[in-house]
Formats: C-alpha cells, structure tokens, sequence
C-alpha cells in the first residue's frame, strides 16, 4: 500500500488489501500540490501544455495526462477508480446517468445480428432503451425470469451476446441466481452485466459471482441525497476499454461536479445502506402485522421464498420493500394520498423515503398481463425506506392503511 502522507498526483489505486470501507473513503484519491485532505474538484473542460511537442506526445498517448475532460477529467477518475475499487473491478467508466452507463455498453459490446436477453424485470428505460432503440439497429431481445435460470438457457442462441439483470428485482424483490446465470452466460459465449443499483456494492458484487459488467445508476444510492445525476460501469480492463472508446466518441460523460458528490457520496455508503436497510426493515416487520396488508415484499423478512440465495449474495437486505393491499389500485392510491411526509415519487435511493404505485407508474406501459406475470397487481405499493425515524414513516402510512 502507498503510504498515503506521500501521496502527491495520482491515484490512490494500490488499496488492494484494504476492505469495502476504507477503499470508500480512500481508493483513488489524487492531491494536488496543495495538500488538501478531502478531494479537489477539476472543473475543466480543457488542459494545456508546455510547448507544442508536449501536446503531440499527450494527443498520441506516449505521455500520460489529460487533453480535455471528454476523455478524462482528475475528478471523474477518482471516482471511477474508487467504485472499481469497491466493486471488485479493475477498471470504471462514469457515465453521464444511469441510462447513459446501459447504452455505452451496448454501444461498445453489441452489434446488428446479436441476441440479447434480458430479465423481464427491470428498469422501464432500459426496456424502452432495447424495444425503440436496439431492434431498429438489429438487435433481438428475449425477455426471460429472472429466478428461472432454465429459462435463460432456453431462450439462448447462437447470436446471444448479452445477458442483463438486477437483483433483487424491481419491486417484487425477486432474487436472481447469479452464479448460475452466470455459469448459462459463460457456456452460450455472452457477457453478463448486472445492473447494481438497488444493492450498490455495499450490499452485493456481482463481479464476486461471476458477472462481467456491473452497471449503475449513481444518481440512487451512491449520492444517495438525490441531487445528481449519474452513471458507471465497472468490470475488467479488456472489457471496459471499448466502453471508454464509446464515451470519449459519443461524449455521454459524467461532470466532474457531479463525480466530485458522487465521490463524496461513496465514502457514506456502507453507512447509509445500514441505516436504509435498518429503517426498512422496521417498516416491513409492522406492515406483515398489518391486518389489510396482504403481502410484503423485502429481502429481510425471514419468510423470503429465496432467504437462502440472499444471505448468500447479499450482504445486507437493502432499502427498498413493496406490500399488497387488498382493494386494488383504488385502496393503493389511497395508502398513497393518505401520506402527508412521504415523497409521491417514482425515485429511490434519498434520504428522504419515497411512494409509488408501480402499475400505473413505474410499470404503467405494459401491459396488464404482463404486469401480473412480474408479480406487479393493482394493490402493489412500492416504498423505499429513507433515513427518517422509521417510526414516523410507520404513522405516515399507518394513516391511510387504517383507513381502509
Ligand atoms: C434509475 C435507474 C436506472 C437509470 O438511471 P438514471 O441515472 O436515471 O439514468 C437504471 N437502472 C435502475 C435499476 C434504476 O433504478
């Protein structure tokens, strides 16, 4: 390890032995000659040079340093190099949001001809991402279950070239194999990139288990005070290159204000995802009291049809949980307008605990049928548990459950 009172430039990147939380608050930092503790901010979008030779030799490689912030900027690699750090990875790319990091990679790994599969759970961007986008430059798209590894065999072929996931899934909680699917990705010849960001790898890295490419929105938990907006890919050298080469052409780049709070935010994380998992798990236990709460799902509920695959994935159970009232979409909506603290809104991963109906929101443009077959009915309230006291957000709710 370097010893950190020489430290002087880049980059703090040597942590190896050092754990989850001190690579939080440590890996990649860099100081200038002004020997600040806390790290610096570069916000510019251009560098300059001695002399027009020392230009050449930057422009084509032979020196090290920066050329303009479109391609690498001191405070958006410190960040990419303390979230490779956490996750596992030798390298990251920072990416302008979290939809920006999916379509860097599809950029950078696809082509006309490839087969994709994809959980049939997931982010709704990201479907509409693959559905608009991806079919009209020729690329096929599966959906497949995310607990039923089979499945992924089934539905591979020959062109399949990307496997795309998050665990657990968005709201149901449904945890995805993800050694085994990774086993399914290895066999057919694709990449298998999972979407970490209802985790962060505080909670779950998926590199440990066999995936290839972790993906993040940043703009959840890794600020985790919802003011940025972010997003990152994490895996091997090899793989992240090509990503690289997609941002410094098409330029969906992170800022470097955003990757100096998103920097800041990571050195919080281990912390806030106690606290989130803590607080939520309080809600959960008192909504499954609940006599008009038909269901609740959370990972930490020891009734958890897949408690097993969790504890052996996940470290902590994480932030978010959904329940089930009985009335459909007329008795969810009123839980909803019943709150008077709670945020109506489809975001997640604040400080501040936020409410939504994921069947006319978040999973409003599928279709009914398919809504059922993620587990999704008119009944189904999705909270993610903030940092208030728990007890509050319990009366917040209580209100309208109460009522029914
Ligand atoms: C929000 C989110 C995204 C998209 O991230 P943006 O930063 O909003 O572009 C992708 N995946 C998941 C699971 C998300 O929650």
């Amino acid at each position: 390890m370097t010893d950190i009172h020489d430290l002087l430039g880049p980059y703090q990147s040597d942590l190896t032995d050092a754990e989850i939380e001190t690579l939080a608050v440590r890996a990649g930092q860099y100081r200038t000659q002004e020997h600040e503790h806390s790290e610096a901010i570069f916000p510019s979008s251009s560098y300059v040079f001695k002399s027009a030779a020392e230009a050449q030799a930057t422009f084509r490689g032979e020196l090290e340093g920066n050329v303009y912030s479109r391609y690498t900027n001191p405070t958006v690699r410190t960040f990419e190099e303390r979230l490779a750090a956490m996750e596992g990875g030798e390298a990251g790319a920072a990416t302008a949001s979290g939809m920006a990091a999916i379509l860097s990679v599809v950029l950078a790994h696809l082509k006309a001809g490839d087969h994709v599969i994809c959980s049939q759970s997931v982010f709704g961007s990201t479907i509409n991402l693959f559905e608009k986008y991806l079919r009209k430059f020729g690329i096929d798209i599966d959906y497949a279950d995310p607990v039923n590894t089979a499945d992924w065999k089934a539905k591979s072929r020959a062109e399949t070239r990307l496997f795309f996931l998050e665990s657990p899934s968005n709201p149901v909680m449904e945890v995805a194999d993800l050694e085994a699917i990774a086993a399914v990705a290895k066999d057919v010849g694709a990449l298998f990139a999972v979407d970490n960001c209802f985790c962060t790898p505080a909670i779950q890295r998926p590199l440990d288990f066999g995936a290839d490419l972790v993906i993040h929105s940043a703009t959840k938990f890794i600020d985790g005070q919802g003011r940025c907006l972010g997003g990152a890919v994490v895996g091997s050298k090899e793989l992240i290159e090509p990503v690289v080469g997609v941002l410094r052409t098409a330029g969906p780049t992170m800022s470097p204000f955003n990757a100096w709070v998103f920097t800041k935010g990571l050195e919080t994380l281990s912390i806030r995802m106690k606290a989130h998992t803590e607080n939520c798990a309080v809600v959960a236990e008192w909504l499954s009291q609940h006599p008009k709460v038909a269901r609740v799902n959370f990972c930490g509920l020891a009734s958890h049809p897949q408690k097993a695959l969790i504890d052996k994935q996940q470290r902590l159970a994480g932030g978010v949980l959904s329940f089930e009232v009985e009335g459909g979409k007329d008795a969810a909506w009123q839980v909803i307008d019943s709150t008077r603290m709670i945020s109506i809104t489809a975001n997640l991963g604040d400080t501040k605990t936020t409410i939504t109906h994921p069947a006319t929101t978040t999973h409003g443009r599928i279709t009914e049928e398919e809504r059922l077959a993620a587990g999704i009915s008119q009944g189904l309230i999705r909270v993610a548990v903030g940092l208030e006291n728990p007890q509050d957000v319990i009366k917040d709710l209580a209100r309208g459950l109460d009522a029914l």
